[in-house]
């Protein structure tokens, strides 16, 4: 029997090595970039974070997030941990439950999954750009418009628009919809999102532990703590990340609310400045030692304080709007950084249209998908990667199991 994949991201070469189990399967892995796992190798920051320990369903989003419990449930982080050790590689958890390789290089992961395709039963073709895909004669013919392959099954593991200078193509998204499936609107998601508010640039570069809430239209539609980081143009890190799949700017009016000491309540934070009243420093100092010296400032200055004066003259009254104004921090956003910096896409291929059992589509037998292009996206933290490994194994190992 022969089952094609095409796609040689992470999905498509966990999908590859669990159809070539069955020894009487021959795979064919279509990738159209020069070498498999580009992607993959850009991963974590160069570091590729490969799974979490964690990865409860409640990291996932799409429609229908619970379509991802069985595959989850047959190749959890700890099975993936175990995959990987076969193969060979040596990796490390940090407290989060974030997974990395231990040499910290995104490509010993690359190189390891590499490794591992070099079975018999394993067809590599790089530079394999599929064009379309028909199906006669019970079987799909993935041509890249000079060559054409018959495939008994077929494994759709393209992936998403996100990271497009990593190979991020709407192609998945066209060749599933040729063969009469739909898709959800797609977003960039874990991305950076912009501000028209003209302080950010003096914040660029700063960091610190936020409560960020989004609204639109003054109705918050989106909340998470983190770490946050100031950009050139707007705001970065992975808080941000987390809220920027529900920010969708050009419909309403979106803002962000910044609590700068989400541990404290306005009394404490007053306490704590009206404790500098004795000391000889002028009121742009007040929140040094605190947060961030160029943040502190800023704020000060934003609250309407004239940073010149000794903090020793300022009033409560003043004091109170400068707390307030570090838990409730307002920021005009105008719109998400695109597909090119997002990290992956939200929205996806319909998931009510394939068996999460199997990854089997609905509507046409022995055809499957795996992977982002399906409608869903993970948290940042290993949780996408995760996703990739477990429904691509599974789409593998139903490709290979069933009979031609
Ligand atoms: C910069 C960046 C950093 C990231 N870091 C992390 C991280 O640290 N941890 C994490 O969990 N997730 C991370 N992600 C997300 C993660 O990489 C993806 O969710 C994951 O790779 C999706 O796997 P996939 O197999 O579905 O798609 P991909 O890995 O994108 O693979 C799809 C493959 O299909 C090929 N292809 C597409 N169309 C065709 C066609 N028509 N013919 C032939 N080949 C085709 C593409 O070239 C590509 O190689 C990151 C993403 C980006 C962009």
């Amino acid at each position: 029997m022969i089952v094609g994949i095409i796609g040689g991201g992470a999905s498509g070469m966990a999908a590859a090595l669990a159809a070539s189990q069955n020894p009487g399967v021959q795979v064919l892995l279509f990738e159209r970039q020069a070498r498999v796992g580009r992607k993959l190798q850009a991963t974590g920051n160069g570091r590729c974070n490969l799974t979490n320990l964690y990865a409860e369903q409640t990291h996932y989003h799409g429609e229908d997030p619970t379509f991802t419990q069985y595959a989850m449930k047959m190749f959890s982080p700890k099975e993936t941990l175990g995959w990987f050790e076969n193969m060979g590689l040596y990796t490390v958890a940090e407290p989060s439950g974030r997974v990395y390789p231990y040499s910290d290089q995104a490509n010993s992961v690359v190189d390891v999954l590499r490794f591992a395709l070099e079975r018999d039963n394993i067809t590599q073709y790089l530079g394999f750009d599929v064009q379309k895909v028909r199906f006669a004669d019970d079987q799909y013919h993935v041509t890249n418009g000079e060559e054409t392959f018959a495939c008994d099954k077929l494994i759709i593991a393209c992936g998403g628009l996100a990271g497009t200078k990593l190979g991020g193509t709407m192609s998945g998204y066209k060749l599933l919809g040729k063969l009469g499936h739909k898709s959800t609107r797609l977003r960039p998601a874990l991305v950076q999102i912009k501000s028209s508010w003209g302080g950010v640039v003096a914040l660029k570069g700063v960091r610190s532990n936020c409560y960020v809430r989004i609204a639109r239209d003054q109705e918050i539609v989106s909340e998470s703590t983190g770490e946050l980081q100031f950009t050139e143009y707007g705001i970065s890190g992975p808080v941000v990340f987390e809220v920027s799949r529900d920010v969708c700017c050009g419909i309403g009016e979106w803002t962000a609310w910044l609590d700068f000491l989400p541990e404290l309540t306005v009394e404490q934070i007053v306490r704590l400045l009206e404790r500098k009243s004795i000391l000889p420093i002028c009121a742009e100092e007040l929140l040094t030692g605190i947060l961030h010296n160029r943040l502190g400032k800023v704020l000060v200055k934003s609250a309407g304080i004239n940073g010149n004066r000794l903090v020793g003259q300022l009033h409560t009254e003043e004091l109170v709007t400068l707390a307030k104004l570090c838990k409730a921090f307002q920021i005009s956003l105008t719109e998400t950084l695109g597909m090119d910096s997002a990290q992956v896409t939200a929205g996806g291929i319909f998931t009510e249209q394939f068996d999460s059992n199997t990854m089997e589509s609905k509507l046409m037998p022995g055809l499957y998908a795996c992977g982002e292009v399906l409608d869903v996206d993970g948290d940042c933290g290993g949780y996408n990667l995760q996703w990739a490994w477990a429904s691509g194994r599974l789409a593998g190992l139903s490709a290979g199991k069933d009979k031609a």
